[in-house]
């Protein structure tokens, strides 16, 4: 396992920690440094970490699970803190890892020390709203991109979306889109995708995959209420859909020099983090599709965050209504932000959210 801590400039580093078969340090790094530019970019007053432990969770016992999340705390102990640096959940870790990481935090340290963790559950000091956030911020950052989209994107007024992952990214952003008149018609699990043109129920499927724990493939839950068997094929497939608007939910790298140029899709939205590789960065920018980056789209996780920290500090909580108000806020902000460092430089998206992030960074390092 790791901990990478890039930059703490602006305040305590701050980032999730994922458990994953197939983590690396390389990654971790790659990641720690994303944490510092979404923070920055969000104006948060937190620098930005990284962690990981190379362990596939689902193969493991509950109580595996718990030995692993322990052991990891026990071993980053000195570094780790609600003025050093706090964790979260990412891939493959969830509130009851952070719980039983701030209960093993709290036993070292002889005190409880909720403002450590965020992403906890409610009942041990988490904050409402913390597990909608990313998906929720999202929704509010795609809302805001439609208002003042240039027209040559040329999107239908029911927008088309697919999304690749089904965790608690895609699955709150699915939720929030299909809530709001979106038409979702793909979505996948690591297992694969399925796939209804006339738009999935999401309520349903959501709530199918809530109890048993994977995307049942066998009926496509339509929204127009009937359950046919639906059209499932790879991972791979969903991302060169006849869509509008293609949101990568899941892992890293995905899109890549090899796929980008069958993309259909004329936005893509990051909700994973770093999704799109450079080589299709630049594939996708010749071709005209807008690439709405990761350190914006997917920020609303790491501001939840700040909202549980401040409310662990203060041992006040929010309803979750307040603390959405607040998020979306935050996104607003940042997103006006981004539109207009893209004015200004005439850059894609991408450049302009870092322009702003490092900025802020480097004009608090002179
Ligand atoms: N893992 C999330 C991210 O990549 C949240 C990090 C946090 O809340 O610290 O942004």
């Amino acid at each position: 396992g790791w901990r990478v801590q890039h930059n703490n400039v602006l305040g305590p580093y701050k980032g999730g920690i994922r458990f994953h078969p197939a983590s690396n340090l390389d990654e971790v790094k790659a990641l720690a440094a994303l944490m510092t530019w979404k923070t920055s970019l969000m104006g948060l007053p937190y620098g930005g970490a990284k962690g990981a432990v190379r362990v596939n969770p689902h193969e493991l016992s509950e109580r595996e699970l718990e030995a692993v999340s322990r052991a990891y705390i026990r071993a980053v102990k000195d570094h780790i803190g609600p003025d050093r640096d706090i964790p979260a959940p990412d891939v493959g870790t969830n509130a009851q890892v952070m719980d039983w990481m701030a209960d093993e935090y709290g036993k070292l340290t002889v005190k409880p020390e909720p403002a450590a963790f965020t992403g906890k559950s409610i009942e041990k000091g988490g904050s409402q709203g913390r597990e909608p956030a990313t998906g929720f911020g999202g929704f509010v950052v795609l809302r805001e991109f439609l208002k003042i989209q240039d027209t040559r994107y040329k999107i239908r007024d029911t927008p088309i979306i697919a999304i690749q992952g089904f965790g608690n990214v895609g699955s709150y952003i699915a939720k929030y889109l299909s809530k709001d008149g979106f038409r979702v018609v793909a979505v996948s699990d690591s297992k694969g995708a399925l796939y209804e043109p006339e738009g999935i129920n999401i309520e349903k499927l959501a709530h199918e995959k809530e109890m048993r724990g994977i995307i049942d493939r066998g009926l496509c839950y339509a929204v127009s209420g009937h359950g046919r068997p639906c059209q499932t094929f790879s991972n791979e497939d969903l991302l060169t859909l006849p869509v509008d608007i293609l949101i990568p939910a899941a892992l890293e790298g995905v899109i890549t020099g090899k796929n980008a140029a069958g993309i259909r899709a004329k936005v893509v939205l990051e909700m994973a983090n770093g999704p799109v590789t450079p080589e299709a960065d630049t594939i996708l920018e010749k071709r005209g599709v807008a690439v709405i980056p990761d350190i914006l789209a997917n920020g609303g996780g790491v501001v939840g965050s700040y909202f549980e920290w401040i409310q662990s500090l203060d041992q006040k909580y929010w309803s979750e209504e307040v603390v959405l108000g607040k998020i979306e806020e935050k996104m607003k902000e940042a997103f006006a932000r981004v539109a207009e460092a893209k004015k200004e430089y005439n850059v894609n998206w991408r450049e302009a959210a870092y322009v702003y992030a490092i900025n802020r960074v480097a004009n608090s390092m002179i």
